[in-house]
């Protein structure tokens, strides 16, 4: 595990690349923002970006949506991988929304965890990025560069939660995370991450791992 010192070099270096970090999904209201993370899964922020402001400018609120005709929902939702499970999820998601909490998104990650759909890191991102909580919603990207970097070595996305929460303790995690996930998106990419142009090399486990066996 990297220490406090080291893990000021890892963000400040981030902070550098990415200044002022954000969420890719386009969503107006926590709604949106919730219903955008659930259509991301396995599926890139782009594509999503290009099907949901026709879903939106349609059903904009939980209220039309839980009441959509689902192949209508399917149809809009098409482009994307594994439309007609999404489609269920999101269509039942609001239903849910509606029927137990007056068709409002909570800031509440295990209230948010029970509805169709959403996991712990989708309720974790949608916290983080609607209500500033001080949450992380570990994907691959910050799976991934958590154990490059030696922020965890867990070997679940929750185990790498916990160890990322105890790691930035004291820090704002809800922006720490949107470095996280632009820097494997961009930089650190799983295939081919660009170390011949990072300032991390002297602290990153991987590359001096993979220094080691050349
Ligand atoms: S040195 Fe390479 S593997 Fe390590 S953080 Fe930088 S880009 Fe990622």
């Amino acid at each position: 595990m990297q220490t406090k010192e080291n893990i000021e070099i890892i963000f400040n270096y981030l902070n550098e690349l990415y200044p002022n970090p954000q969420c890719e999904l386009k969503y107006e209201t926590p709604f949106q923002l919730l219903i955008a993370v659930i259509l991301s899964a396995q599926c890139t922020d782009k594509r999503v970006n290009e099907v949901t402001p026709k879903l939106f400018a349609k059903y904009p609120t939980a209220n039309e949506l839980a009441v959509a005709d689902l192949q209508d929902v399917e149809n809009i939702i098409r482009p994307l991988g594994f439309f007609r499970n999404k489609a269920k999820a999101i269509v039942n998601c609001s239903k849910q929304l509606v029927e137990n909490f007056n068709g409002q998104v909570v800031n509440d990650v295990e209230k948010l965890q029970k509805l169709s759909g959403v996991g712990r890191k989708t309720a974790n991102v949608v916290t983080a990025e609607a209500f500033g909580a001080d949450n992380i919603g570990v994907d691959t990207h910050i799976f991934r560069v958590s154990h490059r970097l030696d922020l965890s070595q867990g070997k679940t996305p929750y185990e790498v939660e916990l160890d990322l929460v105890s790691a930035l303790d004291g820090r704002q995690k809800n922006v720490d995370h949107f470095l996280l996930v632009l820097f494997g998106r961009y930089h650190c990419k799983a295939i081919k991450p660009n170390c011949e142009n990072c300032k991390l090399t002297s602290i990153c486990k991987f590359y001096q791992e993979k220094a080691k066996n050349q």
